[in-house]
């Protein structure tokens, strides 16, 4: 069966590596001709790293820096758990370029520096219309494109999170990821492969001071460091490599798309489920829905039956998340308090939101 992917992050690459080991010629579509920053914590625990080396990818060898525990900050409370398993950090960029080397390693055509513009079916298949004028055609269509719609075939979402991220020097958090909540959200800090931190938070739209941190680093700062006193401690020497803030509307956390959909049309990542940032397994999530996606169209079976088994796989993994999210947004101290007196449940917690799923 001919099948196009439309998006080559961590989803798309994943479906078109899986199609082609099963023997099909997919082509996949990558409107940036270079790979670069995207807004994301970079956060990649154990699920996420089974599934990158079932592709072929060595985190160790690519430069990810090595992340052994979580700490916790709201207010005067923090809290400090060991992960119950290795993660991860590793810039976007390096990773989702190594994921469509390995892509054009198994085969897979690529089509990049080219925007899809939208897609329309006639029943039989799909028609792909590219900005620079090109038609494609396919039986199968996967949808892969993360956050951003394709007109015609938007999600039902409305509403939804800002994320902003900020690469930041002159911060050392050792091995630690550090969850700190602030007025609005929460933030998360973590190592940079080549030295220095990445801050990346999800805020609510209309929370005061928003608007000044989506432009201005310093505001930015200024805004998780007055959330608690470990964001001070950790923050207290950070100067910004960036001259602005990367910014992302409307991230819809708790989506999943649940409906049948046209025939033929595949989600997967993004397009798919929507996880609480805070729990750092959005990309386990692509990789294993792009991966699932494959095997159903590999086996001939319908868009239908991988979204309603992808919706049911992911429903009590995305309810613990949300629970733990809206914990972290409206009792960040409660939840730091009971890390610090269980840190048992945290581990377990920290394991059951895991969602690669395979
Ligand atoms: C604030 C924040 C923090 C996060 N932190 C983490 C974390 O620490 N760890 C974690 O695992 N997850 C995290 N996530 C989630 C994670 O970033 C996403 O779940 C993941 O990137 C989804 O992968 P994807 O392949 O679906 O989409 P993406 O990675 O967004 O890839 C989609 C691709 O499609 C391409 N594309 C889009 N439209 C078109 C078009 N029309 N034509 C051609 N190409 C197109 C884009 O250029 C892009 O490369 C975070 C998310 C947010 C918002």
């Amino acid at each position: 069966m001919s099948t196009l992917v439309l998006g080559g992050g961590p989803a798309g690459t994943a479906a078109a590596i899986a199609l082609a080991r099963a023997g099909a010629s997919p082509v996949l579509v990558e409107r940036a001709a270079v790979t670069a920053e995207k807004v994301c914590g970079e956060f990649l625990g154990a699920d996420a790293a089974a599934l990158l080396a079932g592709l072929g990818l060595d985190l160790a060898a690519l430069g990810a820096v090595s992340v052994r525990q979580a700490r916790f900050g709201a207010g005067r409370r923090s809290s400090a758990v060991m992960l119950p398993f290795q993660a991860w950090s590793l810039p976007r960029a390096t990773l989702d370029a190594a994921l469509l080397d390995r892509a054009a390693e198994a085969g897979v055509r690529l089509r990049r520096g080219v925007a899809a513009v939208a897609a329309d079916s006639d029943g039989d298949g799909w028609r792909l219309r590219l900005a620079d004028g090109a038609v494609l055609q396919a039986e199968t269509l996967v949808l892969a494109t993360g956050k951003h719609e394709l007109r015609g075939q938007a999600r039902l979402v409305s509403g939804g999170a800002i994320g902003l991220k900020l690469a930041l020097e002159g911060v050392d958090i050792g091995d630690a990821i550090a969850l700190l909540a602030c007025a609005g959200g929460y933030a998360g800090l973590q190592p940079r492969a080549g030295g220095g931190a990445n801050l990346c938070m999800a805020m609510q739209p209309g929370t005061p001071g928003l608007a000044a941190a989506a432009r201005e680093p310093a505001a930015l700062l200024a805004h998780v460091m007055a959330g608690s006193v470990l964001a001070r401690d950790l923050l207290a020497g950070a100067r910004p490599a960036w001259p602005r803030v990367m910014t992302v509307a409307g991230v819809p956390y708790g989506f999943v798309h649940r409906d049948a959909g046209p025939s033929g049309l595949f989600r997967v990542g993004d397009q798919a489920s929507v996880v609480p940032s805070l729990c750092g397994d959005g990309i386990a999530m692509a990789l294993a829905s792009g991966a699932r996606a494959a095997a159903v169209i590999a086996a001939g079976g319908g868009a239908a039956t991988h979204h309603h088994a992808w919706a049911r796989a992911v429903a009590p993994g995305m309810r613990l998340a949300g629970l733990a999210g809206g914990l972290m947004e409206r009792a960040p101290g409660v939840l730091v308090a009971a890390t610090g007196a269980a840190p048992g449940l945290a581990r377990w917690a920290a394991r059951r939101t895991r969602m690669g799923l395979d």
